[in-house]
């Protein structure tokens, strides 16, 4: 990919976003970027996606559920308790529509930055993770040990950030999309078929 390309996204995100919120997307570029480079996968894709997983989080509530029956995207119960999830697909829509990525790796990157999914690709597993981990992330307990496991073990790291973001949820008493219990159960099944550990 032409850097002029990467560019363009870039300061048109930039527009879009607080200092704060472009501040975490670089920091989820270039981690997404570093674990590519750990991980073989292809860096243009993981830097796209970093930079455009949040690119619909600026909207209101209101905002999202209006685009999303404009885009005739669907809306699912959890969804429409807690719109804040539809940044994720509208993101996902917009990065197709208003950005030109018509790479479907990258569309689907986007779409499951927030909930994951069973049996999610490399570039998935890339997004998730340094949506998570990156630099300036600070809230989350145990961040350093997760820091250093993404470079060791993918899958490890991913059950664990996953059993964690649910414990939060729960705490809170947040609404739950039933695809991040989804995703959570499958991958503790993986973990313990191949490690035997519970
Ligand atoms: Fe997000
Ligand atoms: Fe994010």
């Amino acid at each position: 990919m032409s850097q002029s390309k990467l560019d363009i996204i870039r300061k048109k995100v930039r527009e879009h976003q607080n200092d704060t919120r472009y501040e975490h997307t670089l920091g989820v570029m270039y981690t997404a970027a570093a674990l590519a480079m750990r991980y073989n996968e292809d860096m243009d894709k993981a830097l796209i996606a970093g930079l455009l997983h949040d690119c619909a989080k600026g909207y209101s509530s209101q905002m999202k559920l209006d685009l999303c029956r404009e885009y005739q995207l669907p809306v699912s119960e959890a969804e429409e308790k807690n719109p804040g999830l539809l940044h994720a697909k509208l993101g996902a829509y917009l990065a197709d529509k208003e950005y030109n990525i018509t790479d479907e790796e990258i569309l689907d990157a986007i779409t499951w930055h927030t909930t994951g999914r069973p049996d999610m690709t490399l570039l998935d597993k890339i997004i998730y993770i340094a949506d998570y981990i990156e630099p300036n992330r600070n809230q989350a307990p145990n961040l350093d040990n997760l820091r250093h496991l993404a470079f060791i073990d993918l899958d490890e790291c991913l059950y664990q950030i996953l059993e964690a973001s649910l414990q939060y949820l729960l705490s809170r008493d947040e609404v739950i999309d039933p695809m991040t219990e989804k995703t959570y159960l499958y991958y503790k099944d993986v973990f313990q078929k191949e490690t035997g550990k519970e």
